[in-house]
């Protein structure tokens, strides 16, 4: 990671609004996948007068200029994570909905080959895991 949400944002010529500023500096402190009640209740912590409609439409400010990424991990509810982190996949935990992030290799060099026998050069993909815990002993 390199720049500051808050920089990204202003280099996006977003005005950064006090509001904003406290939700950004809350998604630059999260290293989970928060949703907007989640980001409302962090921000809150810090700010009380943010409303839940403000959080709503700031993260879709951001989103809509490709600062944050939005999830979809199969409950209807989105979450978000910095879009400028390093490439990662996710297994979601099915009991708990705990997110777990991954990357290997061999998924990324297969998804390379699908894609070109397919003929295509590959430019991104998702992919997200959706599992329960193995039961010990079984
Ligand atoms: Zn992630």
């Amino acid at each position: 990671m390199t720049d500051t949400i808050i920089s990204r944002c202003e280099a996006h010529g977003l005005r950064m609004t006090g509001p904003r500023r406290t939700i950004a500096r809350v998604l630059e402190e999260s290293d989970d996948h928060p949703d907007v009640e989640e980001l409302h209740a962090r921000a809150n912590a810090q700010d009380s007068g943010i409303s839940l409609a403000t959080v709503y439409r700031t993260v879709k400010l951001f989103e809509e200029s490709g600062i944050l990424e939005r999830l979809e991990f199969g409950d209807g509810r989105a979450r978000y994570e910095d879009a400028d982190r390093d490439h990662h996949d996710h297994l979601i935990d099915l009991n708990t909905g705990e997110v777990i992030e991954f990357c290997d290799p061999e998924i990324e060099e297969l998804q390379e080959r699908i894609a070109k026998k397919l003929g295509y050069e590959l430019r991104g993909h998702k992919l997200e895991l959706y599992g329960v815990p193995i039961k010990k002993g079984s």
